[in-house]
């Protein structure tokens, strides 16, 4: 029989992620902050663990994806951990977006311990999430890549291995470096267009379809439009993922003034008591300027 799988983490994506595990009928053990984010699980088949140690106990390959960095610490390090408690041979997998030097900590604690540990932050939203089409970009060693890669398979579509430890997180800061700069000429879109007197909902059937197509165009361009600001993606959490972006660029002296102005007018939106708003949230900045 098939180890059973552990599951940290049950907020927007990880939710998604874990009933997928379950659908596809693999043994899930369950943790969550807040137990009652897992009732589904729970009531569908999966097992409530009341520590992350419980959960390594249980189970030979056990996936997080929690908010922050400092989430991730509590999660791994201290007595009740992942780390002091996990099996002989087991795997750890890590999907949050975090820091990249945390990421080969984790790996290098793992391998101590006599198992592994890879970093496979993800991209593709809530709808990818919810529809199993996540990009997830993986840094570890190939062989718990290979023994990993079936469930990854179950969670998304477009899977890579980016290289060593931490090499799935630099992946993920170039993925937030690119939608940083591209949020920004989204919300400019469309407000040209409202000032411009066109109708917004038809200038997008033009240039979703033409070279200034994204996925932030498509996805996230409609939900500004209906003024639906609810996450989707936590602005808490694009601040989060682009100071890290920030301060990897700064270790390795690149100038990045398109992710600096993103940072800046985030952190903004943030002030104006927003950042538990979507990402598509920064429209708001632009419709004060109206
Ligand atoms: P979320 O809804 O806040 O989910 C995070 C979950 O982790 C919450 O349920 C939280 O518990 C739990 N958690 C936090 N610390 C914990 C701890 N110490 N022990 C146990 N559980 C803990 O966030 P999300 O949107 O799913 O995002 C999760 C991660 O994926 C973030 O790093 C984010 O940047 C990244 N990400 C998100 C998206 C997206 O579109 N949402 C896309 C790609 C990547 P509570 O229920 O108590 O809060």
């Amino acid at each position: 029989m098939s180890c059973k799988i552990g599951f940290i983490g049950l907020g927007v994506m990880g939710k998604s992620m874990a009933g997928h595990l379950l659908d596809a009928g693999h043994r899930l053990h369950v943790y969550n902050r807040t137990r009652e984010k897992a009732r589904e699980l729970l009531d569908n088949g999966a097992v409530w663990e009341d520590t992350p140690a419980q959960i390594a106990r249980h189970c030979g390959i056990v996936f997080t994806i929690v908010g922050f960095p400092q989430d991730v610490e509590q999660v791994y390090f201290g007595p009740d951990g992942l780390l002091d408690n996990m099996q002989e041979g087991a795997v750890l997998v890590d999907m949050t977006t975090s820091r990249p030097e945390l990421a080969g900590r984790i790996a290098g604690e793992a391998e101590k311990r006599g198992g592994s540990a890879l970093d496979a932050p993800v991209s593709g939203g809530d709808t990818g999430a919810q529809e199993a089409r996540l990009s997830i970009m993986v840094g570890g060693d190939r062989e718990a890549f290979d023994r990993v890669l079936p469930f990854f398979e179950i969670m998304g579509n477009n899977i890579v291995l980016q290289g060593p430890a931490g090499s799935g997180q630099h992946c993920k800061m170039c993925n937030q470096i690119a939608i940083a700069s591209n949020m920004l000429g989204v919300c400019e879109a469309i407000a040209y267009a409202r000032k411009a007197g066109l109708d917004p909902q038809t200038v997008l059937k033009s240039i979703e379809a033409g070279a200034a197509r994204s996925w932030s165009l498509s996805n996230m361009a409609p939900r500004m439009l209906d003024g639906d600001f609810a996450p989707g993606f936590y602005v808490k959490h694009f601040i989060k993922d682009m100071s890290i972006a920030s301060d990897s660029a700064g270790n390795i002296s690149l100038d990045a003034p398109g992710l600096d102005l993103a940072l800046k007018m985030y952190k903004k939106l943030a002030e104006l008591g927003h950042d538990t708003d979507g990402t598509q949230g920064l429209y708001r900045l632009y419709e004060q300027r109206d």
